[in-house]
């Protein structure tokens, strides 16, 4: 199948031989001519598989065939992270480069005026997270009467990360009859739910199993303690000679500790996590894409928005309360079709939440030791008289700073 078949015109076919995209991804085939003919659509698809370009293409396409007098916001991308917008921003401006279209990205944790002095230019497509967007909506400083889509990138996120109620004051101030898209590698219940009020007849696309991690992903477990992680993830990368390692811990503190850790061990590293001012992570980004430190340790903030083609290694330090989580960190790598390996390090104590994504991936993981760091079965500690588990909700808002998760969706706290 070819991307003219598809209906894409000959301004964008070029772009995209240009990018050399040479076939359609499934969820390109499946989805660019019904966003083209303005269907709703909720769509799942694996991470890394051309989904941006799934509904990029045919709204740009949509936009330059029906040319406006007056620039207007006409499309809307909601992200949950500052850098999946950025990222989605780049794949916009890449996608329709010399179309004299113009895209906006907005997020919080920087600076208004220049987002606003790039909107005052004129805007077709606005990227944004949700928190920005309604400080720009409720200070009447954009107007949305003229907008045609909305699209929901990472769905799934966008509502574990607490942003309903803004998504839903959001919602109440756009026109009544536009096409909505739905986009999320994960759909779990509240996306189901969301779905229903805002999607029209939506045409449902799912271009594999659902929740399945990308299928050229090794991935592989060792149990070790607690205490030995930082040693075992030393060596590995050192004995492996691996230079490009993206490193998924739970909390912004182990960020920073393993990051100090790695480099006493002569290994470069990057810290980014939502502490960080927005400069300092984006520097830490880009000396990682950019191969000037061979480590980046992140909280899940990174989980979305960091696309290198070429990222071969993941290593979960510590694996999420939210199961759904690992197969957004796994899925940095094994893009476009690359292979990838995926490490994961199992504490005693998080065998329980290696069960959670053994159960959503329907995948059973076999447990290996790395000679040298067999965990001591001493370390292990005994189960104490049935006392409850912390709710996973709980020790999440916990690992992420927040006072429990009920506070923090209703105080907005939403940094990582
Ligand atoms: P995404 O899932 O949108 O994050 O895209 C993952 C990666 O696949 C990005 O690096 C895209 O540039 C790349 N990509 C998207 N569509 C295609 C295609 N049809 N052929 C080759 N690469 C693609």
């Amino acid at each position: 199948m070819s991307f003219s078949s598809l209906g894409l015109q000959a301004e964008l076919l070029n772009i995209l031989d240009a990018s050399g995209y040479e076939t359609p991804t499934p969820i390109q085939q499946a989805a660019i001519p019904s966003v083209l003919v303005s269907d709703d659509v909720m769509a799942g698809a694996q991470t890394g598989t051309g989904k941006t370009a799934a509904f990029a293409l045919p709204l740009i396409q949509r936009i330059i065939t029906s040319k406006k007098a007056n620039r207007e916001i006409r499309v809307l991308v909601l992200t949950p992270t500052r850098e999946l917008a950025q990222q989605v921003h780049q794949s916009f401006e890449r996608y329709s480069e010399n179309l004299q279209l113009n895209t906006v990205v907005a997020y919080g944790g920087a600076s208004i005026n220049p987002q606003l002095s790039a909107l005052n230019k004129g805007c077709d497509i606005l990227v944004a997270t949700p928190g920005r967007l309604l400080e720009l909506v409720i200070k009447e400083l954009i107007d949305l009467s003229n907008l045609e889509t909305l699209v929901l990138d990472e769905a799934d996120r966008t509502l574990d990360m607490g942003f309903i109620t803004d998504i839903n004051r959001i919602l109440k101030r756009l026109p009544d009859s536009i096409q909505t898209l739905f986009f999320s590698a994960t759909f779990n219940d509240d996306v189901f739910a969301l779905s229903k009020t805002m999607l029209n007849q939506p045409k449902l696309i799912e271009v594999s199993q659902r929740n399945a991690t990308a299928a050229k992903i090794e991935q592989r477990f060792y149990e070790v303690d607690n205490s030995r992680k930082a040693a075992l993830t030393a060596f590995l990368i050192g004995a492996n000679n691996w230079h490009q390692v993206l490193i998924f811990t739970r909390t912004k503190q182990t960020v920073d500790d393993l990051a100090k850790e790695l480099k006493k061990d002569g290994i470069s590293a990057a810290a980014v996590h939502g502490d960080k001012s927005q400069g300092a992570r984006d520097r830490g980004l880009e000396d990682f894409k950019a191969g000037n430190v061979r480590v980046l340790v992140a909280t899940d903030v990174a989980a979305r928005g960091l696309d290198i083609e070429q990222l071969q290694y993941v290593i979960n330090y510590e694996l999420p309360y939210n199961a759904e989580d690992y197969i957004h960190r796994i899925g940095r790598t094994g893009r476009a079709g690359n292979t990838g390996l995926a490490i994961s390090l199992v504490s005693h104590k998080e065998k329980y939440l290696l069960a959670d994504v053994e159960k959503l991936t329907s995948e059973h993981f076999l447990l290996q030791w790395q000679e040298g760091f067999e965990p001591n079965p001493d370390a292990v500690e005994p189960a104490k008289n049935n006392k409850r588990k912390p709710s996973k909700k709980n020790l999440r808002a916990q690992a992420l700073g927040q006072k429990s998760s009920k506070i923090a969706r209703s105080s907005g706290s939403r940094r990582r």
